[in-house]
């Protein structure tokens, strides 16, 4: 079975829709026809400021969300990332691998960094890809259901895997380009840019453990057009597209079905239906994520159970590399 890792921060205190259509609905997914690896990624959290007890709060609560999602930790390993020290350990090598220029060029970098002002961003936040590259080499991974918005960090992640190979012997799989994701999601308030848990304001991100009234009333106000027609085209009617890309993923009904019911109709049926479809989904999922977090000690065992799984793996990979490099073995 191919090999697959893929991870999520901690940084709020629900997924998004976009984090659920564009990633993690295909998680779920993959657990059936792949040896499948999910982390919660909180070193990549901390490369902006954390209070520690919201990010032990918001890591649990990210667990909890993956397993009532569907993550079946009989069918794939769930863990904590500081849990399995081989990843800040491979990190620290690929970091040397890789050209300050490179790094640079990140285009999720670029847009975090200003967004802080240069100056108060960390080096963490500089070298996030990297880090994410050491999570996906670290189990060989072939393949990264992550977001569209992925995209370039997973290129970095090839470049580096190939580069280490061709420098030092083969020692890892290099990862597919291709992106096993699915929509996506884009702001509410405002469709030119993607939803974001650190860019967009919190209307325009529909959270997943939002009440039913809450995420109803964001759809409500969802910036559409001054047009009438319900029909998905990106360029001239991103807000409306979006809607329909929603309802779609959903409620599994093809787009072009969606656009033929809607036809005459304005776009509040549209939003109405969007939220009750959007509800139909969050209702019992609350319920569940309520439930394991009504338990913390048996989350956590969960947790550290898939971290003693996970280092099986990550740690025969690091001590490849480090012997690779030319470090002493450990006797
Ligand atoms: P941040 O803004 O802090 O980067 P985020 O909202 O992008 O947060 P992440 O934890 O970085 O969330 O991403 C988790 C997963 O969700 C990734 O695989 C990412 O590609 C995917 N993802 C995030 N936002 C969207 C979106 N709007 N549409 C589709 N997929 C998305
Ligand atoms: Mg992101």
């Amino acid at each position: 079975a191919p090999r697959v890792l893929s991870g999520i921060q901690p940084t709020a205190d629900s997924f998004h829709l976009g984090n659920y259509l564009g990633a993690l609905r295909q998680w779920v997914a993959l657990q059936e026809t792949s040896d499948a690896f999910y982390c919660v990624v909180d070193l990549h959290a901390i490369t902006v400021a954390q209070d520690p007890a919201v990010l032990r709060h918001r890591t649990r609560v990210s667990a909890a969300q993956l397993l009532a999602l569907g993550i079946d930790t009989d069918r794939a390993t769930l863990f904590v990332q500081s849990q399995v020290p081989e990843h800040a350990q491979l990190a620290w090598v690929l970091n040397c691998i890789t050209g300050f220029g490179e790094a640079g060029r990140m285009t999720q970098f670029k847009d975090k960094a200003s967004r802080q002002g240069s100056d108060r961003a960390s080096v963490g936040l500089f070298t996030y890809p990297v880090l994410q590259a050491a999570d996906i080499l670290l189990y060989q991974a072939d393949q990264v259901p992550v977001g569209e918005d992925q995209r370039q960090h997973l290129e970095l992640t090839r470049d580096l895997a190939g580069r280490f190979n061709t420098t030092y012997g083969p020692t890892f799989t290099v990862p597919s380009p291709h992106i096993v994701s699915g929509a996506k999601i884009l702001d509410l308030q405002d469709p030119t840019s993607k939803m974001s848990k650190s860019a967009s304001s919190p209307a325009g991100i529909v959270d997943l453990l939002d009440e039913p009234a809450v995420s109803a009333k964001k759809i409500r106000s969802a910036v559409t057009d001054t047009g009438r027609e319900v029909r998905f085209d990106p360029q001239e009617k991103a807000g409306v597209s979006n809607l329909l890309t929603i309802h779609s993923a959903l409620s599994g009904r093809p787009v072009a079905e969606l656009e033929l019911e809607y036809a005459g109709r304005g776009y509040g049926d549209l939003k109405k239906d969007v939220a009750a479809v959007l509800t139909d989904f969050t209702t019992p999922l609350r319920a569940a994520v309520d439930g394991y977090l009504a338990d913390p000690a048996q989350l956590d065992a969960i947790l550290a159970e898939g971290a003693e799984r996970a280092r099986t793996v990550a740690s025969a990979t690091l001590a490849a590399t480090f012997d690779r490099v030319g470090f002493l073995p450990r006797v």
